[in-house]
């Protein structure tokens, strides 16, 4: 059974990447600029910026998803393995 994919941009990657026949280098120099998943064809959202947090919205924001993982039952020790601590 295939991987399953949950972000829809790394989808278009695994698309890409059949439509060129597994070969990454062939992904990298497509040619067909018109398709519409030309620009998210690396797996990457190009027209994504980059949110610039202080450290006071970070610390509100990781305050909010402690709380709304308590609400739904993830244990504090989980969220930590989640968050790669
Ligand atoms: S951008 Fe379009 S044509 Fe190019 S590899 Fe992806 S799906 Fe194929």
């Amino acid at each position: 059974m295939a991987e399953q994919i949950t972000n829809p941009v790394k989808a278009i990657r695994a698309f890409c990447m059949e439509c060129s026949c597994g070969q990454t280098s062939e992904v990298k120099s497509c040619p067909v600029y018109k398709c519409p998943l030309y620009p998210f064809r690396f797996g990457k959202n190009p027209y994504r910026q980059r949110r610039e947090m202080t450290e006071e919205e970070k610390q509100v924001l990781a305050d909010r998803l402690k709380e709304a993982r308590k609400n739904i039952g993830i244990s504090e020790e989980k969220s930590e393995v989640d968050d790669g601590k």
